[in-house]
């Protein structure tokens, strides 16, 4: 009875989720009350493959950060532009995704460098956010992205849909998430592509929520404004 109107949200959600096998007509996963926030992300975009990527997370109430690699975001600028607009956030992947831990440092800042120009001039906003190629890290790669305001991002829970992960295997990656966790995905995953509206709803069924990755805890929270759509040189105090 302390939360009436939260657990009248929820019990709907579970019905919606219990009620159908169909996944296109289940309600959308914003309708559930947010208990955490997980971060969903999706590397080595943008791609022929992100505006249906885009659609289908935009159709569950999904929010995303895609880690964009800088040669696609110099490619496809309007692709960066269609992610901000579905409401996603952007961050760096780094250029030509190549094994940074075996790269000098000056390759290591051009990689990291390179790619914050070519998203903020697509239109993604300057990144604060950067995960390694293969979650590859070291104390050299560290301090290029510290030097460029960026927070390193790895996973806590790995898809494997870089490695032929079944659609089912990567609903179940998802349903071990908690609160605060990041999944990692990638843009050209097919299967990921149908896994989105299970994901939903086993997020909504858990009373979990898609949200941002904050550069400052690295972990998954509720979407701020600051957080939001663009980040211009307006908001870079935020
Ligand atoms: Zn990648």
């Amino acid at each position: 009875m302390k939360a009436t109107p939260r657990l009248s949200l929820l019990a709907v959600a579970s019905l919606a989720v219990a009620g159908t096998l169909t996944v296109d007509t289940a309600a959308p996963a914003q309708a559930a009350a947010c208990n955490g926030y997980v971060g969903l992300t999706f590397d080595d975009g943008p791609s022929s493959s992100t505006p249906a990527l885009l659609n289908a997370l935009t159709q569950n109430g999904l929010r995303a950060t895609m880690f964009n690699q800088g040669q696609y975001a110099a490619a496809y600028p309007a692709r960066v532009r269609a992610q901000v607009s579905a409401g996603m956030w952007v961050g760096n992947h780094s250029y030509t995704h190549p094994h940074l831990t075996q790269q000098s440092q000056a390759t290591v800042d051009s990689e990291i460098s390179r790619t914050q120009q070519a998203i903020a001039a697509a239109g993604g906003g300057t990144p604060k956010l950067f995960r390694p190629p293969y979650g590859e890290t070291n104390s050299t790669v560290k301090a290029v992205a510290a030097k460029y305001g960026l927070t390193e991002i790895i996973w806590n829970v790995d898809s494997q849909d870089w490695n032929g992960a079944s659609t089912d295997a990567i609903v179940a990656a998802a349903g071990r998430l908690t609160n605060g966790q990041v999944i990692l995905m990638h843009d050209w995953s097919a299967n990921s592509l149908a896994a989105i509206p299970r994901i939903a709803q086993g997020l909504a069924a858990r009373g979990l929520c898609a949200g941002m990755i904050s550069p400052q805890t690295g972990r998954a929270v509720a979407p701020t404004a600051a957080g939001a759509h663009t980040r211009s040189a307006s908001d870079r105090l935020g």
